[in-house]
């Protein structure tokens, strides 16, 4: 379990100090159409500011390819950070050129400037050290801040902590604190819900779950594979014939740890995936051992909704990631309301990861009864994987 040092146990009055943060905002026709990564920001930020610290904030958005593009210019955050933030954010029109080194070198304390696109030099994603030194040669704290690229070893989210002093803000802290907790020391029962279309990501998660759950559940896209292992037929459903020896071993290593492993027992299936996506469809709730050849498993059945919401109500801590069926569609989304809402209905600890699963538990209004909704899809991912975060291990430990 991580223990990392905090912006609270640095001294930052007077100094510059470089945020690696989370901006990578949607955006349509050059407008922000969802702030909510910059106000998450906010109190990290605020702090520093408060503090008398300089500071010098960096962000990745979209895939620039490590070249400059305006498209992909942080133009909109700076503004949007200077109205949320009640004074001006000036961005600097370059990552470590002139600009951003004259800028940085003149910042006041209780002053925050902005880097361009750190993406827009392909240095960043090679993580460059010379890159990570001219970075850190702007600065003389590094926080890190981006839970959601936290899996990557850039420049930006790792390779400078080799040069400067390195601590998390108030996101990552409060990430790695609530799921940090919830593997190494869970209130049980703990029951751990995994969905989506990502098999061959997620289906790695499975192994390290098995030796922490007293259930697992499985739903989504990944389920068919385990009713393929079952020996059943899945029709045109999701499948991944080189994980089936694997699902097996796993419903094997359940068994042995005594886990509850559950799989859907019915599905609710249709013709073909639907085109587009919430385009109205015909569905037919079959038996899990009776999927039509001619048919596609596109959301959990009916049995399947009452099992796993009431295996998801009796636990004291539940981590939830990828939906249980195509939620995007009204009519395919029973499943993942199903569990959305015993998770909202529920006294324990509930933590959701995964970018459309949290989309899902926004879109259907129960985001607001979930203890934590991760801001990271692929990082927090790898944390139930226990893979070690880059972004996270090089930060100084308490
Ligand atoms: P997350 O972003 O929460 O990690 P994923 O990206 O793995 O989740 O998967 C989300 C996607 O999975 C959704 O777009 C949903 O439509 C799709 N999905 C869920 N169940 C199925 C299914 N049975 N067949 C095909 N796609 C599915
Ligand atoms: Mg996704």
């Amino acid at each position: 379990m991580y223990n990392k040092k905090t912006i609270e146990d640095v001294a930052v009055a007077g100094k510059k100090v470089l945020v690696r943060c989370d901006f990578n905002v949607p955006l349509k026709d050059g407008k922000i159409t969802s702030d909510k990564r910059i106000v998450e920001a906010l109190p990290t930020i605020k702090y520093l500011l408060a503090q008398g610290a300089k500071v010098i904030l960096c962000s990745h958005m979209g895939k620039p390819k490590g070249e400059v593009n305006p498209k992909y210019s942080l133009a909109p955050v700076a503004a949007r950070l200077t109205e949320l933030l009640g004074q001006t954010v000036e961005l600097a029109n370059d990552i470590v050129g002139e600009d951003a080194k004259a800028k940085a070198a003149a910042l006041k304390e209780g002053q925050a400037m902005l880097l361009e696109n750190v993406r827009f030099d392909a240095r960043e994603e090679k993580n460059d050290p010379e890159f990570a030194k001219e970075l850190a040669s702007m600065a003389e704290v590094y926080v890190n801040d981006a839970f959601g690229t936290a899996h990557r070893a850039h420049a930006t989210t790792a390779g400078v902590a080799d040069y400067l002093p390195a601590v998390c803000g108030y996101l990552i802290q409060k990430e790695i604190g609530i799921m940090g907790k919830a593997l190494a020391n869970p209130e049980r029962p703990f029951v751990a819900i995994l969905g989506g279309a990502k098999v061959k990501d997620k289906l790695n998660v499975i192994n390290n779950l098995l030796t922490k759950v007293d259930t697992l559940i499985i739903g989504g896209g990944m389920a068919y594979t385990f009713l393929a292992a079952k020996g059943y037929g899945v029709g045109k459903s999701l499948l991944d014939e080189e994980k089936i020896d694997y699902c097996k071993d796993m419903m094997k290593k359940a068994e042995e740890k005594g886990v509850k492993l559950l799989l859907p027992v019915d599905t609710t299936v249709c013709a073909g995936f639907p085109d587009p996506i919430d385009a109205p469809v015909e569905t037919k709730n079959v038996s899990a051992d009776a999927i039509p050849a001619d048919m596609e498993g596109l959301d959990i059945g009916e049995k399947t909704m009452e099992l796993y919401a009431e295996a998801a109500k009796s636990a004291k801590t539940v981590v939830w990631n990828g939906p249980m069926g195509v939620f995007e569609n009204p009519t395919l989304a029973k499943g993942t309301i199903a569990v959305a809402k015993a998770l909202a209905e529920s006294e324990a600890t509930t933590i959701v990861g995964g970018g459309d699963s949290a989309a899902a538990c926004e879109q259907l209004g129960f985001a607001d009864r979930i203890t934590h909704i991760s801001t990271g899809g692929g990082a927090s991912l790898e944390f139930l994987e226990g893979l070690e975060l880059p972004g996270i291990a090089c930060l100084q430990d308490k």
